[in-house]
């Protein structure tokens, strides 16, 4: 990689800061400290604590702990019941495992459009790729807010389709004043240490559906029950288990468990200063027209994840690439979420091709994500705003 051009010799800062980063504090590593020393370190008080805290702050009424995000949507997918033959509607603009956790269950993803100002898929876009072999969606809640639960809900019931809900990016977001976590038929979350809350590796499904809750604990350890009336051979032998269904091990240790509750005690807080820096970037970008500010609907009360700095291509005369690179010389140094799923080099073999989503396309090339976290100091979003400004200066037509 060639060396990057600063503009005027310096850059606005010294040390590099990125566009994600975890949080962990004293009482964090207290936390695991004293699990380790206990009698169970997976499956443990931990997990249980951890699944009634969902609970809570989703509102569902159940809540699965997983071993992180992707395996969350690869359970929840298979509690839908999606197989081989069937269409399953999938964001065009997110994380792959998204559409791969389809890929898994043998189903076929099928790509939807984003609307062109919120980056959330476009309700129109999937009611016009239903056909009689759809038999769900999976809709994200990019950058944390909220996607047309109203919309999303009419289609569903209309259709008799299942709803699974990608809020990776969500924790803490309300729909109408309703969390995520109790809307959809089934949410996932992932704790990655880039997403609000951590656990490291973590990642939870939420349902309000008794017989999809049981069917995931089941299969998150391997399809083997405990529970009499799941048996085929029941018998209350102390002993006994029943493997009723392939499943896997999705298991999270408990002081992985003990991180994450920790943590989202911290929620409310984490919550807070991340919506200050938004609050920021917003009004120093929505004055210059060479940038495009997220849209947000009114009924998302949204905790935001990322942070997408749009450019406005009429206005600048340079690409996404050289205002990339460009900001990483400066030491804020951005990411881009996300090529279209359907893109990469695997999807295309399967035989999708581009052109499938024009707006996803056009996003892609003019975004990147910059530095959003809880640790980011008042300094640090200055430096991110002169660096911005700074590029924008230098490129303006
Ligand atoms: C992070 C993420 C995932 C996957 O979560 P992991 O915990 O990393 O497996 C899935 N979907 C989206 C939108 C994500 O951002």
């Amino acid at each position: 990689m060639e060396q990057l051009a600063v503009f005027g010799g310096t850059p606005v800062r010294e040390e590099r800061i990125y566009y994600g980063r975890q949080c962990i504090e004293q009482d964090d590593i207290d936390a695991v400290a004293e699990t380790l020393r206990g009698d169970l370190i997976t499956c443990g008080p931990k997990v249980e604590a951890l699944e009634a805290k969902l609970c809570e702050v989703t509102g569902a009424k159940y809540a699965v702990v997983v071993a992180n995000g992707t395996a969350a949507l690869h359970l929840a997918a298979l509690a839908a019941g999606f197989g081989e033959g069937d269409e399953v509607i999938v964001s065009s603009i997110t994380f792959a495992a998204s559409a791969n956790c389809v890929l898994y269950c043998g189903a076929g993803p099928v790509f939807a459009d984003i609307r062109p100002d919120t980056y959330n898929i476009d309700p129109e876009s999937v009611e016009s790729l239903i056909t009689p072999r759809t038999k769900g969606i999976v809709a994200v809640d990019f950058t944390g807010q909220s996607v047309e639960h109203d919309a999303l809900g009419r289609i569903c019931r209309k259709h008799g389709l299942t709803l699974i809900e990608d809020a990776a990016h969500a924790i803490g977001t309300k729909y109408k004043g309703q969390p995520i976590g109790s809307i959809a038929d089934m949410t996932c979350f992932s704790f990655h240490p880039v997403k609000t809350v951590t656990g490291g590796e973590g990642g939870a499904i939420t349902t309000n559906n008794e017989a999809l809750y049981r069917r995931l604990m089941r299969v998150r350890t391997h399809g083997i029950t405990r529970s009499q009336d799941e048996m085929v051979h029941p018998t209350d032998a102390r002993w006994y288990n029943e493997q009723v269904e392939l499943g896997y091990n999705y298991r999270m240790t408990d002081f992985q468990a003990a991180l994450l509750l920790n943590q989202l005690h911290k929620l409310p807080r984490f919550a807070a200063r991340r919506r200050e820096i938004v609050e920021r970037y917003d009004r120093e970008f929505s004055r210059m027209p060479e940038l495009v500010v997220q849209r947000e609907i009114p009924e998302s009360d949204t905790t935001r994840h990322l942070y997408i700095l749009r450019l406005n291509p009429d206005r600048l005369k340079c690409d996404r690439r050289q205002f990339f690179d460009a900001l990483y010389a400066e030491n804020t140094c951005p990411q881009v979420h996300y090529l279209p799923v359907y893109w990469h080099s695997y999807y295309e073999k399967l035989g999708y091709r581009r052109g499938l989503c024009p707006n996803a396309e056009k996003y892609y090339e003019e975004v990147m994500s910059i530095p959003l976290y809880y640790g980011l100091t008042d300094e640090d979003v200055d430096d991110v705003v002169r660096a911005v400004k700074k590029i924008v200066d230098y490129y303006r037509v």
